[in-house]
């Protein structure tokens, strides 16, 4: 065997592993860590309002904002933003978000240690096979039915609130709309993580296929590289590869998730021979020439259109974050009605038609009070002033502003409106109509 370059143990960090680290340690257990991460923020997200879908309100939370479907600009900019990082990530890393970040891969390797936890456990009570076996599969199947439970809870959490569900969970509510979905969500996530787990990633993903489209000759791969025919032809690699793959055969196999667990593998078993292993990280060169490269290169910014589709998603993400800063949680908008420039009263006044549009954002209840500004005299017609608006109402309604005869035709008047909410006010500056004074 020739004395070839140490191995980069990561693609991010090359040049500060060891070359050849102990046993055991490597790129699982840095992933099952990321996994039990990704975990808490799948179950944080939906309890803390950081993300969720309120269909029932109609509210996406997003962030400590509540916002209302209407609000479709915040929901796009967020939509876009969340594209381009599943892009910028499936362009640069390939499918490292499949194997480090995917809950489907998350719950399929869980559920998968869980099983052979369950068939040890069997093998300790009894020694009969057929025993054992039916002992094993059922402790497996009754904790997966309580872990498929809890996660759909979880899973419905991002769409119903989640107090109501726990109210429908404990009255067994199988007839509501909510109570069937969550029945029906429970019952996948049961099948799909005793019978289809990663099944799933190589036949029907979605993710999967676009990664496929996405990729390019300067995306990260999984690849074995062997220039001097020293695989001991052990299969290690391929019996520890969830995927069930052979990474040997080439870097560009689409059922590859770029978990790494070939890279520890190998690297384990020629540790063993004093020889660094023969799978790596790669961005297509060398391992060791690319352990010598700029940092921003061993990042993934290996050309301009990656830097490109960077701005774009920053872009997208200022734009969220500008219209959430200048977003006001009490949207009032006046405007002159002008289908008749004015009425006349019978005390005499004249009165002008005004149109407001209301909607509370807020979750609180808020007032809102009107005036006019510019004219003497002049005051707002409209029962109850102030208004109260509930959490999410919308309002629409006319109301005229009555004022004193006058001398001018056109008199610029300021329309005010003040809601209890942090005292936030706007004003609308329109024309108020009187008629022509006949000498
Ligand atoms: S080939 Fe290696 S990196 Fe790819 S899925 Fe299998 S074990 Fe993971
Ligand atoms: S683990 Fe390494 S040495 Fe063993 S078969 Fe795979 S590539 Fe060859």
């Amino acid at each position: 065997m020739s004395a070839e370059a140490p191995p980069a143990r990561h693609w991010l960090l090359a040049e500060k592993r060891a070359p050849l680290p102990p046993p055991g340690r490597g790129h699982r257990p840095f992933r099952k860590l990321f996994h039990l991460l990704c975990f808490l923020v799948f179950l944080v997200l939906p309890f803390s309002n950081l993300m969720r879908f309120d269909i029932p309100r109609q509210r996406f939370f997003f962030a400590g904002f509540e916002v209302l479907i209407s609000e479709f600009s915040i929901l796009f900019f967020a939509l876009m933003f969340l594209m381009f990082v599943i892009a910028v990530v499936a362009i640069m890393y390939g499918r490292v978000y499949c194997g480090y970040a995917c809950p489907q891969m998350i719950f399929s390797e869980a559920s998968t240690a869980v099983e052979a936890w369950a068939a040890r456990m069997a093998q300790k009570w009894t020694a009969q096979p057929a025993a054992r076996k039916a002992l094993g599969k059922g402790l497996f199947l009754a904790i997966l039915a309580v872990a498929s439970v809890f996660l759909a809870f979880v899973f419905m959490a991002y769409f119903i609130e989640p107090r109501d569900l726990l109210g429908r969970l404990a009255r067994f509510d199988l007839a509501s709309v909510g109570g069937i979905m969550g029945a029906s969500v429970t019952l996948v996530t049961f099948l799909d993580f005793s019978l289809v787990k990663q099944t799933f990633c190589t036949t029907v993903c979605p993710y999967g296929y676009m990664q496929g489209m996405l990729q390019d000759k300067h995306s990260l791969l999984v690849a074995y590289q062997d220039p001097a025919n020293a695989c001991i032809d052990c299969r290690k690699c391929v019996r520890v590869c969830e995927m069930g793959i052979d990474i040997r055969k080439g870097p560009y196999q689409i059922e590859c998730v770029h978990c790494g667990d070939c890279i520890d593998a190998c690297d384990e078993v020629l540790a063993k021979v004093g020889h660094p292993g023969l799978i790596h990280y790669s961005w297509g060169g060398s391992v060791a020439a690319a352990a010598k490269e700029p940092w921003y290169r061993r990042w993934g910014f290996r050309d301009p259109k990656r830097f490109v589709i960077l701005f774009v998603m920053v872009a997208y993400l200022t734009a969220l974050g500008l219209t959430l800063w200048l977003r006001k949680p009490v949207l009032m908008r006046l405007t002159p009605d002008r289908t008749t420039l004015f009425t006349v009263l019978p005390d005499g006044s004249v009165a002008n038609r005004v149109r407001m549009n209301l909607a509370n954002r807020s979750p609180k209840p808020v007032q809102i009070r009107i005036w006019v500004e510019g004219l003497p005299g002049a005051r707002v017609v409209l029962d109850p002033n102030p208004l109260t608006l509930a959490p999410g109402a919308a309002l629409e309604r006319s109301f005229d502003i009555a004022a004193p005869a006058g001398d001018r035709e056109l008199n610029p008047i300021r329309v005010v409106f003040q809601s209890s909410d942090r005292g936030a006010s706007d004003a609308a500056e329109m024309n108020f109509f009187m008629p022509t004074r006949r000498n």
